[in-house]
């Protein structure tokens, strides 16, 4: 295969071009893989510029590459070495990539997807807006909460049907928003009996409740949703610091924080999940050093690293930041940090995906102490068989066999999602019944 680009721009002309003699699979992939790489050398040269880490791998789920060739028999070496080669990717990028691809393939075999499905339920609602969210999130207003409660438990009651005459195997249910914990508790003990009254069976191994915010819980909500079957549940911290808290607008103290935190411990929750987020306003290096220590030193099972990404309806993007966000670099080289003190403090990561406008080009990444990783994460990022995306801002995925994936999505507004979800059902169970059918005809 023999490939050139040729770019001209100021008045300076760059060429670039390539033959492949050892073609690696799928003729046409290949041939847009090529013409990438080399309109990116070619930039890189017009530029000046380092280019991203992640090379030409500039979608969200580099991983969905790496099983390509994984499904295809290549070796973990010479699938990083391709990586570098033929994709542009740094060697450290390469290395995480193909590490995090083993531990997918190693935690969710086709035989837990193929007949299984994941269930997610969206609670669109949150205490107060943080200033980087594009996450559906509503203020609570409990009239607005009690319809659309009622509105999701039909949803709930559909999916449950479906999956009751398919014979799918429910192994996860993830309650996330928004921030779920934000409902009183009587409104989260009936959504729990609905969820386990239909859900909880021999297959479900995890059942997942974000708690972010820290402002929401307390003892009686923590043991309710332990009382209830939840086995994991995540508290955010973002930041240990309280300045950059309060930039990002969370109404909590990083003593909150680790209030609720052994809250939870003490309701016995077996897996604690903290969420960080890199590159945020004014944050340098030392106060992601300490932020990353203070978690090493609470011990959470989990804990997932976000590089900032300035999305589309978030305050920081419409506003500006009221102090200067770090440089690509600088937040790379946090990124970096925060990665190796986990790992080297015994976590290791196995799920990651990337964004748009992402500080440093860098990546998301989940990292677990060994043994406990969230199947749900892997499952949603990976798109592996059928995921149920129930409520306001869902996205359901209908996964098939030879890699291909049907998105159905909600609209984020809970008043729009009361008025059209059940044609989304429809399409839902549509594309189910299509998938399943072919599933077992192949
Ligand atoms: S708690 Fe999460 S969902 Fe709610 S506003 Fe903050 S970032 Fe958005």
């Amino acid at each position: 295969m023999e490939a050139s680009v040729t770019l001209t721009a100021g008045g300076r002309t760059v060429a670039e071009q390539a033959t492949e003699t050892e073609l690696l699979e799928g003729g046409v992939r290949q041939g847009r893989r090529l013409a990438r790489l080399l309109f990116y050398r070619a930039l890189r040269e017009l530029t000046g510029r380092e280019g991203s880490p992640w090379g030409i791998l500039t979608g969200v789920r580099p991983t969905k590459v790496g099983h390509f060739f994984a499904d295809r028999g290549f070796q973990p070496r010479e699938m990083e070495a391709i990586f570098v080669r033929y994709y542009g990717l740094r060697e450290d990028k390469a290395r995480l990539l193909v590490e995090v691809v083993g531990r997918e393939r190693e935690l969710l075999p086709p035989e837990r997807w193929r007949r299984g499905a994941a269930v997610y339920v969206s609670i669109p609602f949150c205490p107060s807006r943080c200033a980087y969210c594009s996450f559906p999130s509503f203020p609570y207003q409990k009239e607005r909460v009690r319809e659309y409660l009622q509105v999701l438990r039909q949803e709930i009651e559909g999916a449950a049907e479906l999956i009751a005459r398919t014979g799918l195997e429910v192994y996860a249910l993830y309650v996330g928003g928004g921030t779920p914990t934000v409902l009183a508790e009587e409104e989260l003990a009936e959504l729990l009996e609905v969820l386990t009254s239909f859900f909880a069976g021999e297959h479900l191994v995890e059942f997942t409740v974000e708690a972010g915010r820290p402002d929401t819980v307390g003892v009686e909500k923590l043991s309710l949703l332990r009382s209830r079957g939840v086995n994991r549940v995540s508290i955010n911290p973002q930041s240990f610091h309280a300045a950059t808290l309060a930039i990002i607008g969370r109404a909590h103290s990083p003593e909150e924080v680790e209030k609720a935190y052994f809250q939870a411990r003490e309701a016995g929750f077996p897996i604690i999940n903290m969420d960080l987020i890199i590159g945020l306003p004014g944050e340098k290096e030392a106060e992601v050093a300490a932020t990353v220590a203070k978690v090493i030193e609470l011990e959470p099972e989990n804990v997932t690293l976000h590089s900032l990404a300035l999305k589309k309806g978030s305050l920081l993007l419409g506003a500006g930041s009221p102090l200067p966000l770090p440089g690509d670099e600088e937040a790379a080289r946090m990124m970096d940090l925060a990665r190796e003190s986990l790992r080297q403090a015994g976590y290791r990561p196995y799920y990651l995906y990337r964004q748009k406008r992402i500080a440093g080009l860098g990546e998301n990444v989940g990292l677990a102490r060994p043994g406990t990783e969230c199947l749900y994460n892997m499952a949603v990022i990976e798109e592996k068989g059928v995921i149920f995306g129930l409520g306001a801002g869902a996205t359901s995925k209908v996964g098939r066999e030879e890699g291909t994936v049907v998105n159905i999505f909600h609209a984020r507004d809970p008043v729009v999602y009361a008025r059209n979800w059940e044609e989304k059902a429809a399409q839902r169970e549509e594309a189910v019944i299509k998938s399943l059918r072919a599933g077992a005809e192949g």
